[in-house]
């Protein structure tokens, strides 16, 4: 179950995102909708090869440096036999650059003022 968070800075700034792994984590049909083909061509060799021991997906908070903005974006972990885990991050899904992620999602940076804005936890999702 993934978690909403709530910004809400003194400047007007206001940001909702859902992060964490909600219903669909453990599905790998969902991952065309988040990932290109080409992202996704070492993980498909791999699982076809049946060597994907466990995988993951989840939502995080990433920032946009090109927006100049948090978004909500897909990260993706996959292990294999060998033990190694593999990667993949989503980009912004407003202008397709690659995002920051943010891991302490506690309390940000305002995009807009630069204060600090702590998360307030407003519900669950999936
Ligand atoms: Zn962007
Ligand atoms: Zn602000």
């Amino acid at each position: 179950m993934g978690v909403v968070l709530n910004y809400q800075c003194g400047c007007g700034y206001k940001r909702e995102v859902c992060i964490g792994a909600g219903l669909r984590a453990s599905r790998t049909d969902i991952l065309s909708a988040l990932f290109s083909d080409d992202e996704l061509a070492d993980f498909r060799k791999a699982e076809a090869a049946g060597d994907v021991t466990s995988h993951l997906c989840e939502n995080i908070l990433g920032f946009c440096p090109a927006c100049n903005e948090y978004h909500t974006v897909s990260f993706f972990h996959y292990t294999c036999r060998d033990g190694a885990s593999r990667l993949l991050t989503g980009t912004c899904p407003i202008c397709g650059h690659a995002v920051t992620q943010i891991k302490e999602t506690t309390a940000i940076a305002c995009p807009n003022c630069r204060k600090f804005i702590e998360a307030k936890q407003t519900g669950y999702w999936d």
